[in-house]
């Protein structure tokens, strides 16, 4: 009635829902958190083995969980249907699920190319195209992407993970024209070294120099990404469209 207004009033994604692949753990689950702050309600995507602690995300931003391998034939269509089913609309989908699978070039089997590709850049593409053909989505969707620096700048023993990456960042200013039609976008977000479960596994030495050269002085955590995600999924950043924001606390060439 007049002169009252819902609790969440000033928060920028209330009313909107988001569904956020490989939210269980990492930057994901940070983007879960983030967004749900921000007064969005979250559909946390994640594979099955990852369902207990899926099911925490979920619950810790009042959201559900779908448990779903991002490269399955139907996911698009899962991701829809689960999330028009449990809450009657989709907003923004945040393609957060990636791998690595590195190795000098030399020793680079057909293996760990198709399964970096697959899960990086193939499942963004196809979901992708279900929910733009599907006629369901929103009026005004905003699709943010995971992309990287090693997607810009390349990084030794990561030509499958660059490859996927840099693909990424051109789907995304492919995709971009045909959302800005019907007032959506498309960004790209680009993490420089994070510390997650995927950056635990390089080398300590490495993992120093990035700390080092890091704005921070430290390594990049998920939430410095989940903020710029949030930002590019928000009202306030309608006029951001195709771009690639680089969260790497560093000013890098290229
Ligand atoms: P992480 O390994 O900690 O978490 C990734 C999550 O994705 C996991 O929960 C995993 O189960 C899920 N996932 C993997 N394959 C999936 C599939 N097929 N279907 C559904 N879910 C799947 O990784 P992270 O560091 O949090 O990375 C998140 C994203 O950010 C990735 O796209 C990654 O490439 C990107 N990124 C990370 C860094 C970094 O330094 N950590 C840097 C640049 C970009």
């Amino acid at each position: 009635s007049a002169g009252t207004l819902p609790d969440d009033w000033d928060r920028p994604l209330a009313g909107r829902v988001a569904v956020v692949t490989g939210a269980a753990r990492g930057i994901g689950a940070s983007i879960a958190d983030t967004l749900a702050r921000d007064g969005a309600t979250v559909v946390a995507v994640d594979v099955p083995a990852a369902g207990e602690q899926l099911a925490t995300v979920a619950n810790r931003v009042r959201g559900t969980a779908l448990q779903l391998d991002v490269t399955a034939d139907d996911a698009g269509a899962r991701i829809l249907e689960h999330a028009l089913q449990r809450h009657g609309r989709l907003d923004i989908v945040v393609h957060n699920a990636g791998i690595t699978r590195d190795k000098l070039l030399a020793n680079m089997t057909p293996d760990k190319w198709d399964s970096v590709l697959a899960v990086n850049i193939a499942s963004q593409l196809r979901i992708n195209e279900a929910l733009l053909t599907s006629g369901d989505f929103t009026d005004a969707p905003r699709i943010v992407s995971l992309a990287s620096t090693s997607g810009i700048a390349g990084n030794r023993g990561q030509t499958n993970y660059a490859a996927s990456k840099g693909g990424v960042i051109g789907m995304v200013r492919a995709t971009a024209p045909l959302l800005t039609a019907f007032g959506g976008t498309a960004n790209a977000v680009a993490p420089g070294f994070i510390e997650t479960d995927m950056t635990a596994r390089i080398p300590a030495l490495t993992r120093q120099v990035a700390r080092r050269l890091n704005s921070l002085q430290q390594g990049g955590l998920p939430v410095d990404v989940a903020e710029t995600v949030a930002f590019l999924a928000s009202p306030a950043a309608g006029g951001v469209v195709g771009r690639v924001l680089r969260v790497c606390g560093q000013n890098m060439v290229g």
